[in-house]
C-alpha cells in the first residue's frame, strides 16, 4: 500500500535528536551508521490521543529494555525520554499523533563489534490515523498466512522491539499486500500461531477471549490493556498454545497494537469470522480507555 505523501524525509517540523528539537528536514545520519548495516537499533511506536500520550512509561521502560537486550544503554533516564516524546509532539503541535523514539549505534566503529560506537536517540511525532482503511476496519480485514516464523527466542533476542526483528515482517506484510490481504498471521517456531506482521492477535469462541501466550514475541502494550479491558467486563481470557487447525473453530477474531489499535478481522486464509459483540465491545472500551481522564470538575 503506497504511504500517502509527503516522504518522510521531506517534512516540515522538528525531530528530537540526541537532545535537540532540530529542523524535521536536517535529522540525517552517516550511511556509515552502525545501525544501517548491523540492525542495531530499537524502537517504539506510540500514540497521543487528546494531548497525552496513552501509557508512555510502559512505552519508555520497553525501548531501555529493548537496547539493554541488545548489549547498550540508553544515554537518558526514562524520564528524560518521556520528556523527549512529549517536546516532539508539542514542536509539531500534535495533540493526536504518532510517536517513534529510536536509539541507535552509531558510525564511530563500523564492524560486528561496536564497543566504541556512540549510542543516539532520537523522536519524531506526526499525523497518522488508522493504520488500516476506516472502511475496511469496520468491515474487518483480510489477513493472508505468512511463511516466515517468529524465531526462537535461542536464536535472536524475540521480545525486544528491535529493528532486526521486521527483517521478515516486512517480506511478510509485502507477501499478503500483493495477494490483496492488509496483514500476515504468523506462526512460531515450534508452528503454533503467533501474531501478525505488527500486531497482536485474539480470538473469541463461546463469548471467551483466547489469545496465544507470548513467550516468544512482544507482550504488546495494546495485548496487555486489552486483557485488563476483557477482564473488567467479566470476559474470560484464556492465554494458551492456539494452533493453526484451530483457527476456523474461532466465532471472531480481532488484532491489537499501538498503531492498529483494535481492528476486527473477517478472514484468515480460508477461514472466516463475523465481526461480533465482543470484538465490538472491546473496540470501543479501547478506543474510551485510551482518551486522557478527564478529572473529575470540584
Ligand atoms: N507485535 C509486533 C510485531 C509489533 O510490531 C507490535 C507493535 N509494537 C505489537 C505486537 C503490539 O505491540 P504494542 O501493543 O505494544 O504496540
Amino acid at each position: 500500500m503506497a504511504d500517502p505523501a509527503p516522504p518522510y524525509h521531506d517534512r516540515d517540523g522538528y525531530i528530537w535528536f540526541d537532545g535537540e528539537l532540530v529542523p524535521w528536514r536536517d535529522a540525517k545520519i552517516h550511511v556509515l551508521t552502525h545501525a544501517l548495516h548491523y540492525a542495531s537499533a530499537v524502537f517504539e511506536g506510540e500514540r497521543m490521543y487528546g494531548g497525552e500520550i496513552f501509557k508512555l512509561r510502559p512505552h519508555t521502560e520497553r525501548l531501555i529494555a529493548s537496547a539493554a537486550m541488545l548489549d547498550f544503554e540508553i544515554p537518558y533516564s526514562a524520564d528524560q525520554i518521556d520528556a523527549a516524546c512529549i517536546a516532539a509532539c508539542k514542536a509539531n503541535n500534535l495533540t493526536d499523533g504518532y510517536i517513534r523514539p529510536i536509539a541507535w549505534r552509531g558510525s564511530e566503529q563500523l564492524g560486528v563489534s561496536a564497543q566504541a560506537a556512540k549510542i543516539h536517540l532520537a523522536v519524531a511525532a506526526w499525523n497518522w490515523g488508522s493504520y488500516f482503511d476506516k472502511n475496511e476496519r469496520l468491515r474487518g480485514i483480510r489477513v493472508g498466512l505468512a511463511q516466515y516464523r517468529r524465531p526462537d527466542p535461542a536464536t535472536i533476542p524475540s521480545k525486544a522491539k528491535a529493528t532486526g526483528l521486521y527483517m521478515i515482517c516486512t517480506i511478510e506484510k509485502h507477501r499478503a499486500e500483493r495477494a490483496g490481504y492488509a496483514d500476515a498471521m504468523m506462526l512460531d517456531y515450534r508452528g503454533h500461531v503467533a501474531e501478525c506482521t505488527g500486531a497482536n492477535i485474539f480470538f473469541v469462541k463461546d463469548g471467551e477471549l483466547h489469545t496465544p501466550t507470548p513467550d516468544c514475541f512482544l507482550n504488546g502494550i495494546t495485548r496487555q490493556t486489552v486483557i485488563e479491558l476483557a477482564k473488567r467486563r467479566g470476559i474470560k481470557v484464556v492465554e494458551r498454545t492456539i494452533m493453526p487447525e484451530e483457527v476456523a473453530t474461532f466465532s471472531e477474531c480481532f488484532i491489537v497494537g499501538t498503531a492498529a489499535e483494535v481492528t476486527p478481522v473477517r478472514e484468515i486464509g480460508p477461514d472466516t469470522f463475523k465481526p461480533g459483540a465482543v470484538t465490538e465491545t472491546l473496540l470501543n472500551d479501547y478506543m474510551a480507555e485510551v482518551q486522557p481522564k478527564k478529572v473529575a470538575a470540584e
